[in-house]
């Protein structure tokens, strides 16, 4: 049959465990399609049938955007043996969607992640082709110059020869300590630690601050996260 057994999604969806939902639809509190069911095993189509419980409409959507100030120690991935990831840090009621991160932050890196299940939206935003641009806030060891600018619009190589496409760096305060933003066009493995090797500089911190047009929320404390607005969603695109 299509869909799920009514009394899975309902579980998923928070409402209560599977004996509990198949009591209250025996109880008689739940419709679908304005139908009283009592049989909590029946399959439904929660994408296409409207669920009732308890009098009102249940919150089934396709796909979830979710925006998470991501802190360190958790790896950008849906799934580990090992690692915290970071979908360990949401709740049961956004995990029933399953989603998955768009793009990765390094275990140590902070900062703007999203979390989606929308395939099509993450294809898009991460395409190669595209060129979304991401901006990094890093602290820096030792000075970073006017030379690291000029180095980064040019474009620098990368360990492995690979040469950078032009990016924006802005130095905000030069000391034994450096603080700076850099503004990024593409997405090589751990690309922003490896452009200040690149021009013998380490990178002690780093934190996202956007992805296209969308920013990190900075109300949002290492470890919160909300969902997107449709207007967030749209300056993702
Ligand atoms: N660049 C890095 O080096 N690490 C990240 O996590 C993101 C960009």
């Amino acid at each position: 049959a299509k869909g799920e057994r009514l009394d899975k999604i309902l579980s998923n969806l928070g409402y209560g465990s599977r004996t509990e939902i198949k009591k209250y639809c025996k109880y008689g509190i739940v419709t679908v399609n304005g139908e009283v069911i009592k049989n909590s095993s029946v399959h439904v189509d929660p994408q296409n049938d409207e669920i009732i419980f308890d009098g009102e409409k249940v919150n089934y959507r396709k796909y979830i955007y979710i925006m998470l100030n991501k802190p360190q120690g958790y790896i950008s991935a849906t799934y580990d043996d090992v690692e915290k990831t970071v979908i360990d840090i949401i709740d049961p009621e956004y995990k029933v969607f399953d989603p998955f991160p768009v793009g990765r932050l390094d275990k140590d890196t902070e900062g703007l992640l999203v979390l989606t299940n929308d395939g099509q939206l993450s294809h898009r935003v991460l395409s190669p082709k595209k060129h979304v641009p991401k901006v990094y806030y890093a602290k820096i060891d030792g000075l970073v110059t006017d030379e690291d600018v000029k180095a980064f619009k040019d474009g620098v190589t990368l360990d492995d020869g690979y040469k950078t496409m032009p990016s924006y760096l802005k130095i905000l305060r030069s000391d034994e300590i450096s603080e700076i933003e850099v503004k990024i066009y593409e997405g090589k493995y751990h690309q922003v630690k490896r452009m200040f090797e690149a021009v013998d500089k380490k990178v002690i911190y780093l934190k996202r601050i956007s992805m296209g047009n969308l920013k990190l929320d900075e109300s949002l404390a290492l470890g919160e996260y909300r969902e997107l607005t449709e207007e967030e969603i749209k300056l993702l695109e």
